[in-house]
Formats: structure tokens, C-alpha cells, sequence
């Protein structure tokens, strides 16, 4: 399915960042999803205890998912509007030539870092150890 290999992507791309800051354990990622990526969230929710049940770094952590609005800027009148929510075409003028501004976008939001010690020091090293 589509969304797996997205979000697997996505976490790697954040296991990247953690590694290349030394950020050893986190807590939750945020990733914000465009509506127009066609991109269902709750799957996101739906495989992402499965993703990461083998996967050190992310397991046991949370995930968010928010999701952006798909906005177009309509070529005729230049209205501005919501474009999943009035399924492309612009509701002042109807037409269905527009700008897509926002929407197409999965970013990674954010990575919160795991605070306080109980996953602290050994823990980890034996970790690493294993790898
Ligand atoms: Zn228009």
C-alpha cells in the first residue's frame, strides 16, 4: 500500500536526522500531511505500531498526523479556495484551472525528544551493540 512506503520513507528520513544529532530515543513524530497527497491519515495511524514494532528508535513512540489543508488559487478569479472540499473546481466562477498552494506536501513536522533518564544510558549502549 501506498501510505507504508510513505511513511516508511518518512521515518527514515527522521532516523537520519536523529542520527546525525546523536538524538538516541524519541518520543513522537509529527507529520503533516497534505489533503491533496492522497494520502489516507488514519492508515498512517493503522501501520504505524506495525512499522515500528522492530524498529529501536521509534518503538513504543507516537505518532501525529496533521493535516494541511489543499488550497488552489483559481486561475479565472483569483479566488482563493479549498480545493478537496469543492472537489477542484472554484465556487465562485466554477472553473477548474487553478494553482495548487498548498496541500501536495508530507513534511516532518517535528521530532520530539524523549525526556527524563528510564531509557537511559546502558539501555541504549546495549543497543547499539546489537546493531
Ligand atoms: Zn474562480
Amino acid at each position: 500500500m501506498h501510505e507504508v512506503g510513505v511513511l516508511k520513507h518518512a521515518l527514515e528520513t527522521v532516523e537520519a536526522f536523529a542520527q546525525a544529532n546523536n538524538i538516541a530515543q524519541i518520543a513522537k513524530v509529527v507529520l503533516e500531511v497534505g489533503e491533496l497527497t492522497g494520502i489516507i491519515p488514519t492508515m498512517f495511524d493503522t501501520f504505524y505500531p506495525i512499522l515500528t514494532e522492530d524498529w529501536p528508535l521509534f518503538k513504543g513512540t507516537q505518532l501525529e498526523v496533521i493535516i494541511r489543508p489543499g488550497r488552489g488559487l483559481c486561475s479565472g478569479c483569483r479566488n482563493m479556495y479549498n480545493v478537496f472540499k469543492h472537489e477542484g473546481a472554484c465556487p465562485a466562477c466554477k472553473s477548474r484551472d487553478k494553482t495548487i498552494v498548498s496541500g501536495m506536501e508530507l513534511l516532518i513536522k517535528e521530532i520530539v525528544i524523549e525526556s527524563g533518564d528510564e531509557h537511559g544510558g546502558e539501555n541504549l549502549r546495549d543497543q547499539e551493540e546489537c546493531v
